[in-house]
């Protein structure tokens, strides 16, 4: 018999098969021993009262063989001699329209601007040794994108857009725990993610696409309001009937070079703030409500705020339970920051965004960069945050109380981000239309959460990529640019993700819609 169950069960009798195999049992009432298999399909925690549940789902077998269930199966045919499509940026937008094309019977030619996930690595760490971002090679450009060195989140509230549980079981075929096709709220880790990302450069390659590393695109190659290409940086130019512009929010270049050429491109509300870190025990302490913090079976606890203050969301963004804060930059004078962890999520800190809606009518001072005002903001505010924290990439920072109150700190606690912290009063820097707002919000995260609001936490400037400022206007049906046809906006630099999952779903759907105008 095959069957599939639903159990609640304490955190430890959910831990291990050993505890939870005599619960299945009795549910079914059979001997333990005629149980030939249990598979766990989904588990989730309920941590809304003091006794935490886990709601699991169990596939069972009894009294015959537990089936060979493959969880995740894909083949990519060989498509050297195939039609060439330009994909440009091998962010999960990217990679994953490269793979999609490729399962359509299409040859990709993916182009990026930094480096392989290997060579990388190397710019990250001279990023913390000598304090300098290599601008094609950093936390958010190079192979795998901005989330390659990430929490490696994979959840997204944006599901009608595609097909979520493919884009798992893409990454699981890739090499990701199963874990993440079980899990209400599946992560990776920054661990396990870039090894995933090589073996994707890999099925791309030896399907008979390309990847092509420290190959910037420069100019868009249009006549006749039709795509025929791109030219990259060397000169070289690269013809092909179509091109997936991918290119994510933080190429600024792609933003003004579309602007440069004439190619529309439309302003869009955003959202910037700060990052915020406490101890993970003590978000352990507040979610689990349990003064012992998470025990030996829950894992590093997360939390979601949203609040809407003086007619804007304030809401908490990216969290990173048991995780780092890193220098997220991508070029000179500009102080970014942004969070991630490891399969494990195991350092004693808790880091998350907290940002602010920001809609046109905040940017009156930046009207004369028309559709690239929220672009030309999120610039300034970058550099002068690089400014307040000494122009080394160490951080301005405030203890949180201190902030609220609007008062300076005369000291800071200690912090995972590596290049270090500067006291600075934020309150005093921040643009009003954002700092009051944060001010407002914590205060209402406090209350919600008793403990949350307190000056062992400490903010860091400035969460400014939270997402894009600007988007590539594409037509609902085709996918391709309003103007331009051939051109297909994707990803979360053209506006239409918000994060690894959506950004892979959307460049799956630029595939298909690339697809269907060549059945048309
Ligand atoms: P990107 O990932 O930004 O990829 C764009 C690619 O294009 C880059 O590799 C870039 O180098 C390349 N490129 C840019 N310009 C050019 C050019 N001119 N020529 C050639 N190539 C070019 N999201 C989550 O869902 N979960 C998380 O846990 C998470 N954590 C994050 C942690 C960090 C530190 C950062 C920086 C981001 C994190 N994000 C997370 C956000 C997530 O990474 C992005 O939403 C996602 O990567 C967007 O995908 P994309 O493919 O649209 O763009």
């Amino acid at each position: 018999m095959l069957t599939e169950i639903n159990l609640v069960l304490s955190p430890r009798d959910a831990s291990d098969e050993r505890y939870y195999k005599p619960l299945v049992a009795k549910y079914l009432k059979v001997n333990s021993d005629r149980i030939t298999g249990i598979q766990i399909l989904r588990r989730s925690i309920d941590a809304r009262q003091r006794n935490i549940k886990m709601n699991m789902r169990f596939r069972v077998a009894y009294d015959e063989t537990f089936p060979d269930i493959k969880l995740s199966d894909f083949t990519y045919q060989n498509v050297s001699d195939k039609k060439k499509v330009i994909v440009v940026g091998a962010g999960p937008a990217g990679l994953f329209a490269a793979l999609r094309l490729i399962e359509l019977g299409y040859c990709p030619i993916v182009l990026e601007r930094g480096k392989s996930v290997e060579d990388r690595k190397k710019d990250l760490a001279a990023i913390h040794k000598n304090r300098l971002i290599n601008p094609d090679s950093n936390y958010s450009f190079g192979e795998g994108g901005a989330g390659t060195f990430s929490d490696g989140k994979l959840y997204t509230r944006s599901k009608k857009r595609g097909n979520l549980k493919k884009i798992l079981e893409v990454l699981h075929f890739h090499g990701a725990q199963e874990d993440i096709l079980i899990d209400a709220h599946p992560h990776i880790g920054t661990d396990v993610l870039p090894k995933v990302i090589v073996r994707i450069r890999e099925t791309i390659i030896n399907s008979g696409g390309e990847v092509r590393f420290s190959t910037k695109v420069n100019h868009l190659l249009v006549k006749n309001d039709k795509i025929s290409g791109v030219r990259i940086e060397s000169g070289e130019e690269i013809n092909a009937e179509a091109v997936i512009l991918a290119t994510g929010h933080s190429a600024r270049d792609i933003y003004y070079l579309l602007d440069s050429q004439k190619i529309e491109v439309e302003a869009k509300s955003f959202a910037m703030g700060v990052r915020i870190e406490h101890s993970q025990k003590l978000i352990d302490q507040i979610q689990y409500h349990n003064p012992e913090g998470r025990g030996e079976y829950l894992p590093a606890a997360s939390y979601s705020f949203v609040q809407q203050v003086d007619g804007r969301g304030v809401y908490s963004f990216c969290m990173c339970p048991g995780g780092v804060i890193v220098p997220a930059a991508t070029g000179d004078q500009q102080q970014v920051v942004n969070g991630m962890s490891s399969s494990r999520r195991n350092t004693a800190f808790a880091n998350s965004g907290m940002a602010v809606e920001i809609l046109e009518e905040d940017l009156d001072d930046f009207k004369e960069y028309g559709a690239l005002a929220g672009l030309k903001f999120q610039e300034d505010l970058e550099k002068l945050a690089f400014e307040k924290g000494g122009s080394d990439l160490t951080a301005p920072a405030q203890r949180m109380l201190d902030f609220v109150k609007g008062v300076s700190s005369s000291d800071l606690p200690i912090s995972s981000y590596q290049p270090g912290l500067k006291s600075s009063a934020m309150h005093e820097w921040l643009p009003k239309h954002i700092g009051s707002r944060l001010q407002k919000g914590f205060k209402k995260f406090g209350e919600k959460s008793k403990g949350f609001l307190t000056n062992d936490a400490v903010i860091l400037g400035v969460e400014s990529r939270t997402s894009s400022p600007v988007r590539i206007p594409r037509d609902n049906k085709t996918l391709q640019h309003v103007r331009v046809s051939g051109l297909f906006p994707c990803g979360e630099g053209a506006g239409y993700a918000g994060g690894i999952v959506s950004a892979a779903m959307d460049g799956e759907r630029c595939a298909e819609a690339f697809y269907n105008m060549k059945l048309e």
